[in-house]
């Protein structure tokens, strides 16, 4: 982890040129209110990482709240500064990553509608979480455009910055999958042999472009790959996967007491209902989160005590709290820092986001010239 900026100038210093000499990756997250634990465990934990291997680009990805917020867009702007100031607490250091917001790079809106023009509506109606979320949000209307096309967004958020990875956990390959479907058919589109071809006036013309193809396609939007990154089962006060839609979630801005209040109320294995029966960590939400946070000496004599009834939930969990405490302790120290200063947050955020515009600008480039627009 690193420590706040506390150097004195505001904008942070452009990326160091042995930085851009590695696998860039690029990830986003929409700006849904304060980060819990499960985001964190699931994301952010890992972009922390990969900001000392890779050229990182890191997004609030704001338009793509519209896309089920769009009736009510009164938390978005204050969305994006509890996700900047969660992204920065957590650990992610402007002077490793780009950090930037979506909407002040106009070019993620611009391939959104080129794209758009190639994709058959078939492949976006078959990315599972389309009928999935429809499901689960019934009280919205989600029969929109904005919705169907939320993962074409997704690919030119990505195809943008023609990164080599794109961390996700398994359950996300999907999205993965249907950017590179995109790029495959937007490179044999338009990948310049083949638009040789297609602008032949004869046939002997035709015929030595058919040849120079050699089955070629030019990439200009290349295929990024999946990196897949651990997401460990992290599962909330109610024993449901942490989610804010379930209310269950501890946040990486709680304080000390309410983290311990929470978990002292959290569900524990539903076959230990006496103090004196023993329990069965494996089946138990807590010990899941003991995996996570505390050290192998606490885990091993949570399970023993557990087993042989030898301590009691209520000390189980206190233990867990220690763990939890000792694990945000600097993250929350980082966020007093930063929301000390929010002149700081945000020039980083504007700095990035000049960064990522003269990223995503030479792709456009290269995109209308390909398609041989103005
Ligand atoms: S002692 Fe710990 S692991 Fe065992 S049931 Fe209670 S909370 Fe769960």
């Amino acid at each position: 982890m690193t420590t706040p900026n506390t150097d004195s100038q505001p904008i942070p210093a452009p990326i160091p040129k042995s930085n851009t000499e590695r696998p860039r990756v690029l990830s986003g997250m929409r700006p849904t209110g304060r980060l819990h634990l499960g985001n964190y465990m699931g994301a952010l934990y890992n972009w922390v990482k990969l900001q000392h291997e890779y050229e990182c680009y890191f997004f609030i990805a704001d338009w793509h709240a519209l896309t089920t917020d769009y009736a009510d867009t009164s938390k978005i702007d204050g969305n994006i500064n509890d996700v900047l100031l969660d992204f920065l607490s957590a650990g992610l250091d402007p002077n490793l990553c780009t950090i930037f917001l979506q909407s002040e790079v106009p070019a993620h809106a611009i391939l959104h509608v080129l794209l758009s023009n190639i994709t058959p509506v078939t492949w976006l109606e078959r990315v599972p979480s389309y009928k999935d979320q429809q499901e689960q949000l019934k009280e919205k209307d989600l029969a929109t455009f904005g919705f169907l096309g939320y993962p074409l967004l997704q690919s030119a958020d990505i195809l943008l910055y023609k990164p080599e990875f794109v961390p996700v956990g398994q359950d996300q390959a999907a999205h993965v999958e249907i950017t590179r479907e995109i790029a495959r058919r937007f490179n044999h589109i338009y990948g310049s042999r083949a638009s040789a071809i297609k602008d032949a006036n004869s046939d002997k013309e035709k015929l030595k472009a058919e040849i120079s193809q050699a089955g070629a396609v030019h990439e200009i939007l290349p295929e990024p790959k999946v990196l897949l990154t651990p997401s460990p089962k992290l599962p909330g006060i109610d024993g449901r996967k942490m989610s804010k839609s379930y209310d269950n979630t501890i946040l990486l801005s709680e304080e000390e007491p309410a983290i311990r209040a929470k978990l002292k109320t959290m569900v524990t294995d539903p076959a230990r209902v006496r103090r004196t029966d023993p329990g069965n960590p494996d089946v138990c939400p807590v010990f899941d989160l003991h995996k996570i946070f505390s050290t192998s000496e606490v885990q091993a004599e949570a399970a023993e005590g557990c087993r042989t009834a030898g301590i009691g939930c209520i000390q189980c969990k206190g233990w867990l709290a220690d763990g939890v405490v000792r694990e945000l302790a600097p993250i929350q120290e980082r966020r007093r820092y930063f929301q000390a200063n929010p002149g700081e947050m945000a020039a980083i955020l504007e700095a990035g986001s000049a960064r990522a515009n003269v990223r995503a600008n030479e792709t456009m480039r290269e995109v209308r010239s390909a398609m041989r627009l103005r």
